[in-house]
């Protein structure tokens, strides 16, 4: 039984708190370890570790920083393999997908690496007359962020990478659920060559999130995760004068139009719908076809699709996707299924009975997927975060333009078609923050931002790209005047006694 604890001054300690939580194998049900709780008392000591540390680290010029980085990216592609087994085993998704998941956090860590020309300021010479202005961006002090179980190595990296490269120091707040990667990316980081204090791992649950808001050294939050918490901290951070910025939940939709290559659509909503069971911020997880004819034809494809996804643990190399995080997951899914069929949506195809053989106690799912889903409906409405795709019929492409602008969630949108006006149009008009054409899990590239609009984000900056730098520093502007110095009646012989 592995004893995960917290990760402070630059080194792993033992929780004090006396509190702990499981942390389970998905793929067999079984507890695999226990990971302590931090108290109040605990997240204190690690914010005044972490303030010590960091007027030098910020004081460290850019490019050192930068180098600290550099390594930091070599020594996790040198434990690619042994991260992303530690992630699988912890989260459930396959080791595959959980290379993924490391991958597009390190190419936020590859992006930090520029810090330099990342925090050069603005310079204006001759504002006025004898004046220049000029600008410089500083690091915050101490910042956290609070991190969500479904990517355990993408979002911690794409929250501290930046922050810590920008010269701030770092509490991170990952899952209790899958603690084990981020623990070990701090370690990595110190062997990088990361002073200790620069990045702190405190476990926990909804105390040492509390404890986060309140601490008065703690400058700003990034949070990712469901709604109702982003929300929450949203608000308790204001309250206290917090920068903040707070992911949410989603309900992406893919609209399919008559014109859409129909086999290319179908794959993408397989991989988009199913991937990682579900259990992404940027599944796919109402499609909607234009038309009953697109309609008919996308299912005659769908169902024998779903039928037949391949359903493993998550070390079997040729699984489509593996367990679901907890039970409690499992069940959440299950009813949901259950609601949909009560509010009189049809069933095409019915995942809660899979048996997983051999590993009966793991926290498997089938696929489901269901037909003619109404935007009443609350399996419509509410996020199911597992592997159930829902279509919604749409006669006209107005009336699918109109389901993800009207949801009140708005993080990710696709649509499938051949022909580059209405694409255009849809991208122009589409009131959700990222967009896919012909492209299902529209995830922005590390130099570009990362963002949805209405309950999928509160705060005005995107996470990681340009936005990041200036989540992570305050801007200082400087309107400098001189008066007339020595070159006003200066003496051009030698001065003499007079
Ligand atoms: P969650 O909201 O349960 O937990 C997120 C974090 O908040 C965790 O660190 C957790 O310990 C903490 N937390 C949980 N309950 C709390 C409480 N009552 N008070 C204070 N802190 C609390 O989310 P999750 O189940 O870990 O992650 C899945 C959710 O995250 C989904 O809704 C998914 O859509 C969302 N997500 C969003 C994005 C995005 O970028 N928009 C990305 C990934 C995941």
């Amino acid at each position: 039984m592995r004893s995960i604890g917290h990760f402070i001054g630059g080194k792993e300690v033992k929780g004090t708190s006396g509190r702990t939580a499981d942390v389970f194998e998905p793929m067999t049900g079984e507890v695999q370890g226990k990971v302590a709780l931090a108290s109040k008392a605990e997240l204190r000591a690690a914010v005044e570790n972490a303030k010590a540390a960091q007027p030098e680290w910020a004081a460290t010029n850019p490019q050192r920083r930068a180098r600290v980085m550099m390594k930091f990216v070599e020594l996790v592609q040198r434990d690619y393999d042994k991260l992303a087994e530690l992630l699988a085993r912890e989260h459930g998704k396959t080791v595959p997908d959980a290379k993924g998941d490391i991958q597009r956090g390190l190419e936020v860590a590859e992006f930090a690496c520029g810090i330099p020309h990342l925090m050069k300021g603005e310079y204006t010479e001759g504002a006025g007359p004898g004046i220049d202005i000029y600008s410089m961006r500083q690091p915050l002090g101490v910042v956290a962020g609070i991190t969500p179980f479904n990517f355990p190595a993408m979002i911690p990296m794409w929250k501290f990478a930046p922050a810590i490269a920008c010269g701030n120091a770092f509490i991170l707040k990952p899952s209790e659920r899958d603690p084990g990667v981020p623990m070990a990316l701090a370690q990595l980081m110190i062997e990088a060559g990361l002073p200790a204090g620069i990045l702190n791992v405190v476990n926990g649950d909804k105390e040492a999130v509390d404890a986060i808001l309140d601490d008065p050294d703690i400058k700003a939050i990034g949070f990712v995760g469901s709604t109702p918490i982003a929300q929450y901290i949203y608000e308790r951070a204001a309250q206290t004068g917090k920068r903040c910025q707070c992911f949410g939940g989603a309900k992406n939709h893919a609209i399919i139009m008559p014109d859409a290559d129909m086999d290319q659509t179908v794959d993408a909503l397989i991989g988009a719908g199913y991937g990682s069971a579900g259990e992404r911020c940027m599944a796919v997880s109402v499609a909607v076809p234009v038309g009953k004819t697109t309609a008919d034809r996308l299912m005659e494809k769908l169902i024998p699709r779903v039928e037949s996804l391949k359903i493993g643990t998550s070390v079997d190399p040729s699984a489509d996707y593996g367990p679901l995080v907890t039970r409690e997951a499992v069940e959440k899914v299950k009813s949901y299924i259950d609601i949909g069929i009560k509010e009189g949506a049809k069933l095409a195809v019915d995942g809660r009975g899979f048996k997983m053989q051999g590993y009966e106690k793991g926290f498997y799912l089938g696929g489901s997927l269901f037909d003619n889903v109404t935007k009443d409906m609350r399996i419509y409405k509410e996020e199911i975060f597992g592997p159930v795709l829902s279509v919604v019929r749409a006669h006209d492409y107005h009336e699918a333009l109109a389901l993800p602008s009207d949801h009140d969630y708005g993080n990710g949108v696709a649509i499938f078609t051949r022909d580059g006006d209405t694409a255009r149009d849809f991208a122009a008009k589409v009131n959700v923050g990222m967009v896919g054409i012909n492209v299902p899990i529209p995830v922005p590239i590390a130099y570009y931002t990362f963002g949805g609009w209405k309950k999928s984000g509160f705060g005005d900056l995107n996470q990681h790209g340009p936005d990041s730098i200036r989540f992570y520093t305050k801007t200082k502007t400087v309107t400098s005047r001189w008066p007339s110095g020595v070159k006003d009646g200066a003496e051009f012989s030698i001065p003499t006694m007079k």
